[in-house]
């Protein structure tokens, strides 16, 4: 179906319109659902990828596991300069999701992101594709530490109180395989839902672009400021901002 252009009010009542005629939707979003709390696009014109110019690598490599494996303190390095955002809040996007699912409305997130803003704001069934920052395991005795463990180590690279091991968020690097429990969660929440919203993300890489595919029996929407290869299939596209959009949707209904 090949999409129309709607304004920033036509959009926010089509997609209240949405939200209101459905009761299991799932939300699955991008970076660009992050970008509103501050915390930049990696793959965008002004994200990370793009200001790369003090490191010796581009973010590709420094965030991979080889890298990690070979230079923990220049991949740590790189890791609390660009990566983590300790001082990001939720924004008024995610603060709808949680509404909605403490309504009913909404059965799950599943994110891109490594933020854990949707459990800021009180979101509880979120299925981060990616891991989390707020997670780091000893590779040694594999006891588990949140962020505030990273932050307040002394050194560069963060060990472990108990053990001495050396730690790793639980963020999937590149080089790395998606955990296998977390896309089977993934596809049964996409598979059982009746609206799929799919916001900030231009779904052009896996496995996202798999779920926009698997959604297509449910009713799909897409919110990106750009277009996307599902825009034709979606039934709605809005180029708009997703936090600011979910929020004027809410007010709707
Ligand atoms: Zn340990």
């Amino acid at each position: 179906m090949p999409s129309r252009t709607y304004s920033f009010d036509e959009a926010a009542d089509k997609l209240a319109q949405y939200i209101s005629e459905h009761s299991r939707i799932v939300f699955f979003g991008g970076a660009g659902t992050s970008t509103e709390s501050g915390i930049p696009d990696f793959r965008s014109q002004d994200g990370v990828f793009a200001k790369q110019q003090v490191y010796p690598h581009a973010p590709e490599i420094m965030v991979s596991r080889p890298f990690y494996d070979r230079d923990p303190e220049m991949f740590y390095t790189f890791y609390r300069d660009k990566l983590i955002h300790p001082e990001a809040k939720p924004n008024v996007g995610h603060q709808v999701l949680a509404q909605l699912e403490q309504q009913g409305k909404l059965q799950a997130v599943i994110t891109q992101n490594i933020d854990g803003l949707h459990q800021a704001a009180g979101s509880k069934e979120v299925i981060e594709l990616h891991g989390s920052v707020h997670r780091n395991d000893c590779l040694s005795c594999k006891k588990r530490y949140p962020l505030a463990t990273v932050l307040e180590s002394v050194s560069v690279i963060p060990y472990c109180p108990a053990c001495g091991g050396v730690l790793k968020p639980d963020v999937v690097l590149y080089g790395e395989t998606l955990n296998e429990q977390v896309i089977a969660d993934a596809v049964r929440n996409v598979e059982h839902t009746d609206l799929l919203i799919i916001a900030g993300t231009s779904l052009s890489v896996q496995p996202a672009a798999s779920f926009a595919q698997m959604g297509s029996q449910a009713a799909t929407v897409i919110i990106n400021r750009t277009s996307t290869p599902f825009d034709n299939a979606a039934d709605a596209v809005f180029n708009h901002s997703s936090g600011l959009l979910l929020e004027a949707a809410f007010k709707r209904l």
